[in-house]
């Protein structure tokens, strides 16, 4: 937790006051049965109603304040935790959204969800139980005890001689369930993650009859899942009856010993009763405290999660250039012997170099897992490349600030995301852009006609995912915003893949005809997708194959020439 100390430190002087009034509410409760025991030993003998009823409505008074007190307390911790949490989950989203693609490839996905919402719920039920709890229990128990010691020290004695039995029993509970727990959560995690794969895939999984296979790995997942509960629940079961015998041997106990001591003339009956309610209420507040040391370990893991992508590091930082490019008149777009891996193991991307000038497009064609992603990866700065350089206008792409490098890109990347809203909305993307350039982006990206097609037009409400569109709908759309900012470079990632021909080669010629300024780069199944473009970049392994015109690489690729035989029959016509 002191990872995240400047998020409570701000509350500190609040929280000390709500455990300022925990403390007296605490201090009330334990006065009850006080009162209770000089009404049974002292006044009820008297027989004076008066002073009985005096004494019941100081009873009633402490338990009135007690109440008030804790309602008061627990509101306030509510609020400082609620507070607290609310800070740390902004600044963690915040953080999520500044990730490098690096980091984020090493984070995952799941791991920053969790993170998001049950890690942090995880430290907000730890902050208002230590603020409840933290307080009470203690008091509780060492102001039980001393009172206890203060009526009959020899009795009192009996019963904190049970209380170390009580610790072990605890001791041991937590140990065996809290590992447990915390194997609970991971398994938690897969199981939500087979759930995810389960509704998204799930039209692949029924088209392929892999129901029953689904279902059978659902079960697997959620066997062990109950299996853990079931052991971690009966561990912690065994708490309360074991507790309840060392609770009921201690009244036992209290009312035996006590019986010969009140016959014996060195105890009050009323001190029994008494005794029987303190030891009642020390129970429970040690029960209360390892509650808390559960929340503890639960929460400090939870922190060191959440602190651990706060404290990451800023990644891909904006670099003083070295020394301002010499050349006269830079290509828009320069690779220079750029070697790149993921994972540092094997080259995803091997010795590329390419430049483009303003208006030229580049046409990358290659397998799957030949790199041809990466490429645009490493021009927009997803990630750094361990070798070589990648220029913008002579200026290496390190040395711009993020987004005024992402504002030279118009991007639809390969399955890349349709949100819920409208068609305009999706189109627009959050950006400062006029209604008449969205349409001019959705004419020029073939998305007009659908749209037209639908009563409501610009304004269709687009289902989450896209789900009320069609793959190739879909499609448009991510182009029509890609084309929406007029950008300097456009960047399309397999985005002819769920074109018809004609549509594709209506793309293009409005690509040509009102785009003339912008440096393109197309990345494509099909080689009548590329064919007209300036140069083609072929790729296998991360290793250039071949680059020139359509007509050099017919001339000189191997590897070309036999892709574009076997797509000619198809392609020729639509060129
Ligand atoms: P496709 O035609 O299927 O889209 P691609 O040519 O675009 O393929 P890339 O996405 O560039 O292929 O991937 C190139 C290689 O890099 C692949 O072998 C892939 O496994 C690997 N790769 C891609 N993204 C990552 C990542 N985030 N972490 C580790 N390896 C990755
Ligand atoms: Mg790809």
């Amino acid at each position: 937790m002191e990872r995240l100390g400047r998020y409570i430190r701000p509350y500190v002087l609040y929280i000390l006051f709500t455990m300022a009034i925990k403390l007296l509410g605490s201090g009330l409760e334990l006065l009850i049965p006080f009162f209770m025991e000089k009404i049974l030993d002292d006044v009820v003998p008297t027989g004076e109603k008066p002073m009985i009823f005096a004494f019941g409505g100081l009873m009633l008074l402490c338990a009135g304040g007690c109440l008030a007190a804790n309602v008061v307390a627990n509101r306030m911790s509510a609020v400082s935790s609620g507070k607290i949490t609310r800070k740390l989950r902004y600044d963690l989203f915040e953080k999520l959204e500044s990730l490098s693609a690096a980091q984020m490839d090493r984070l995952t996905v799941p791991s920053a969800e969790s993170r998001l919402t049950s890690d942090t719920y995880n430290i907000n039920q730890l902050l208002a139980r230590v603020q409840r709890l933290g307080v009470r229990a203690p008091i509780l128990l060492l102001g039980g005890v001393f009172m206890m010691l203060g009526m009959d020290a020899v009795l009192a004695l009996v019963l904190v001689m049970l209380l170390p039995l009580i610790g072990v029993i605890v001791y041991i509970v937590t140990k065996k369930s809290v590992p447990l727990y915390k194997e609970e959560q991971t398994v938690l995690d897969r199981v939500v993650r087979v759930l995810q794969e389960n509704i998204t895939g799930v039209r692949v999984i029924k088209a392929l009859s892999k129901t029953e296979y689904e279902k059978s790995r659902f079960n697997d997942v959620n066997e062990e899942l109950t299996a853990i509960d079931r052991k971690a629940g009966l561990i912690t079961a065994a708490t309360n009856p074991s507790t309840s015998l060392v609770l009921n041997l201690g009244l036992t106990l209290v009312v035996l010993i006590g019986a010969f001591r009140v016959n014996a003339g060195s105890t009050k009956s009323g001190v029994i009763i008494t005794f029987l309610t303190y030891f009642v209420m020390i129970l429970n507040a040690m029960l209360g405290i390892t509650r808390i040391f559960v929340m503890w370990s639960k929460g400090e893991a939870s922190a060191h999660r959440v602190a651990d992508v706060l404290e990451l590091g800023k990644d891909l930082q904006p670099e003083p250039e070295a020394e301002p490019s010499s050349e006269a008149d830079p290509p828009h777009v320069e690779f220079r012997h750029v070697t790149f891996s993921y994972t540092g193991v094997g080259e995803n991307i091997s010795d590329l170099s390419f430049s483009l000038r303003r208006g030229e497009s580049l046409g990358i064609l290659g397998g799957t897992g030949s790199g041809k992603s990466t490429v645009i990866s490493l021009l927009m700065r997803f990630y750094d490349p361990q070798q070589g350089e990648i220029l913008i206008d002579g200026k290496n792409v390190r040395s711009y600030p993020a987004a005024e490098l992402r504002e030279k890109f118009g991007a639809a990347f390969q399955n890349d995301f349709v949100m819920e809203g409208t068609i305009a909305e999706n189109i627009r993307f959050f950006r400062d852009i006029p209604d008449d350039e969205l349409s001019r982006a959705a004419r020029d990206a073939q998305a007009e006609e659908f749209i037209r097609n639908r009563k409501e037009g610009m304004d269709y409400p687009v289902a989450v995912r896209g789900n009320n569109l069609s793959g190739g709908q879909k499609q448009r759309l991510l182009i029509s915003r890609a084309l929406a900012s007029d950008p300097e470079i456009l960047v399309l990632d397999d985005s002819s893949s769920a074109l018809d021909y004609r549509t594709d080669a209506e793309l293009r010629k409005a690509l040509k005809r009102n785009y003339g300024r912008t440096t393109t780069v197309l990345i494509a199944q099909r080689i009548s997708s590329i064919r007209s473009c300036t140069k083609i970049l072929v790729l296998s392994d991360g290793k250039t194959i071949g680059f020139g015109t359509h007509d050099e690489l017919m001339r000189s690729c191997e590897e070309y020439r036999l892709i574009a035989d076997s797509q000619m029959g198809e392609g020729k016509g639509a060129v």
